[in-house]
């Protein structure tokens, strides 16, 4: 599997000359399966480059799109995905329960009187709800793809994907609680043996004292919940929309050393706009 990371940011895109190495697009991760088919999460500001980027490589556009939840930040940028307009793209969406209300209300134009001036209907694109989900376990070729529900304001989902034996964990917009059974252990469990974690970590422990049931994390926990799960790599994600870069290489030098004084050998690092990761 690969992963690439299309937008990394939460709540709001932050362009500017302090997000120029972790990135100011909000949540668009592409994972690229062994054989080739794709998966996208989340329809952030980050989807806007990877539709220019498949139009440019010419072939029809066929991928599965999973959204986490509909908070703004994670559906806003599907209106800007350009291969929307093609007959050629299939987009089969599957998600959170009520994901397809959330990629195609930034288009209504009759509650709001005009958020959009194109109609979701009148998009080319087949966009298919898969709704399986829901239900339990998808497979997609070899890969076989979990659910978790989040610890999120209107809830959501992180995902798992199994290929043979590599594991790869996608959870943001969750609020981990150490010592709280339900906000802590489902997700040790989630994470057990992954190769990679791509996790929530906007706060810090001094804001989140000021942030419980916002529904982030603080990396302190992140990092306790990976070292925990024997997870290999973890990549922090979501980063708050304060945050510069400065900060961010000051978070992940701070999260290695926890990392070092409990003798773990788990790497972790910030997520970075445009870096792309193999497992
Ligand atoms: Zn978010
Ligand atoms: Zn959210």
């Amino acid at each position: 599997m690969k992963v690439r990371f299309w937008g990394t940011r939460g709540s709001i895109a932050t362009p500017g000359k302090e997000t120029v190495i972790y990135g100011g697009n909000t949540t668009c991760v592409e994972i690229i399966l062994s054989d080739g088919q794709r998966v996208v999460i989340d329809a952030g500001t980050g989807i806007r480059a990877l539709g220019q980027k498949m139009k440019a490589g010419g072939e029809d556009v066929d991928f599965y799109l999973f959204i986490t939840h509909i908070h703004w930040d994670h559906v806003l940028g599907f209106p800007f995905f350009s291969p929307i307009h093609e007959e050629k793209t299939t987009i089969r969406v599957d998600g959170f329960p009520n994901c397809m209300k959330g990629i195609r209300y930034p288009f209504e134009n009759r509650m709001g009187d005009g958020f959009f001036p194109v109609s979701f209907d009148d998009l080319k694109a087949h966009i298919i709800y898969l709704d399986k989900l829901r239900k339990g376990p998808l497979h997609i070729g070899d890969t076989i793809v979990d659910t978790v529900l989040l610890h999120h304001p209107q809830g959501g989902y992180g995902y798992r994907f199994r290929e043979g034996d590599r594991i790869l964990v996608f959870i943001t917009d969750n609020e981990l609680v150490k010592g709280e059974a339900e906000a802590f252990d489902p997700y040790v469990r989630f994470c057990e043996g992954a190769d990679l974690l791509i996790h929530d970590a906007q706060y810090g422990p001094e804001e989140i004292k000021r942030r419980r049931g916002w529904g982030h994390s603080n990396y302190e926990d992140v990092v306790s919940l990976a070292m925990k799960a024997g997870v290999s790599k973890l990549v922090l994600f979501h980063h708050d929309p304060s945050r510069t870069d400065l900060e961010l290489q000051r978070i992940e030098r701070h999260c290695v050393e926890i990392a070092g004084n409990h003798n773990s050998d788990l790497v972790v690092e910030a997520a970075r706009e445009g870096s792309e990761l193999t497992l």
